[in-house]
């Protein structure tokens, strides 16, 4: 009788499970996976994560067209976008929102940080008002701030959210960790991204892979220190872990890219220090960095912020 008892009680366990294990593999959703999309304009990179049931978007291209291609990307998946993540409050990475929120109403626009939010809308009124180089397109008419003069303008302050935590999960399963502690550096305030499941760590704008990195506007020296110190910190942080390594400009990599690009920094700032001109250390940096991409955006304007002539 008590043999029989538990051999029924382990036949309802095994039945609960049996009948529950569908619905937890939904729960959990698919295996998480993530495209890169590679923009031509300044090799910048978007990202879309999938668990088969729906869909977040991270960063979102420099320019219309490319914002429209990524579009297409993430239509042709079928599957619901309920998240745009914006990781820092540079244009090459939310220009796109405009046409994200046409095209997806019902996906938030979200930020990891009040700072974040505040500096994306900040950026879009600076490149709107003169900041862009000559390399670059004015600001997207569909970014510029919703005024009492311009009633159509996007709307900053109510189109983005700040997530309430440093978590984003995709509904389905699968789970985006947000770190934003660091110092100024490529930008005043940056997003990193970690996904557990794909051992994947995605730097934003302390990554860059064979792209020149951005030095121009107004980072100082002390943002170009801060960034080689924070990419030292982040590099032990994960160095058990060796995640792939997805930079904010050039190909996906692996943890060596912190040491390059921290050597990259201590060259850029020696030669940068003791060149005369700045087509002396144009030719330097292209000479330690051949092929690197960006030389003529990127690379130039860093060097007219940090060499006066
Ligand atoms: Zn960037």
């Amino acid at each position: 009788m008590r043999l029989a008892g538990s051999r029924s009680l382990l036949w309802s366990a095994l039945m609960l499970l049996l009948c529950c294990l569908p619905a937890f593999a939904a729960g959990a959703g698919g295996k998480l996976e993530v495209e890169m999309y590679r923009g031509s304009f300044a090799s910048v990179n978007s990202f879309i994560f999938s668990n088969g049931k729906s869909l977040i978007v991270m960063d979102v291209q420099r320019k219309a067209v490319e914002a429209d291609r990524l579009i297409e990307r993430v239509k042709a998946r079928h599957l619901p976008l309920t998240h745009i993540l914006i990781t820092h409050g540079h244009t090459d990475h939310f220009t796109g929102m405009a046409r994200f929120h046409a095209a997806f109403p019902q996906a938030r626009i979200v930020v990891a940080s009040e700072d974040i939010k505040r500096a994306i809308k900040a950026y879009a009124i600076y490149m709107d008002s003169g900041g862009e180089t000559g390399a670059e397109p004015a600001l997207d008419p569909a970014l510029k701030p919703k005024t009492a003069l311009n009633p159509g303008g996007f709307d900053y302050e109510n189109r983005i959210e700040v997530l309430p935590g440093k978590t984003l999960t995709l509904d389905g399963g699968g789970t985006l960790e947000l770190t934003t502690d660091y110092l100024p550096a490529e930008a005043d305030y940056m997003t990193t991204v970690y996904s557990p499941e794909l051992n994947a760590l995605f730097l934003s704008d302390f990554g860059y892979n064979h792209v020149h990195l951005w030095l121009g506007d107004d980072i100082s020296r002390q943002d170009i220190a801060n960034w080689k110190s924070e990419l030292g910190r982040i590099k032990r942080e994960y160095a058990a872990r060796n995640p792939t390594v997805y930079p904010g400009h050039g190909d996906v990599t692996d943890m060596s890219m912190f040491d390059t690009v921290m050597g990259y920094i201590d060259n850029y700032t020696r030669i940068t220090l003791s060149a005369k001109t700045r087509s002396e250390a144009m030719e330097q940096m292209k000479a330690l960095y051949p092929g690197w991409g960006e030389a003529d955006f990127f690379l130039k304007y860093s060097l007219e912020n940090h060499i006066k002539e």
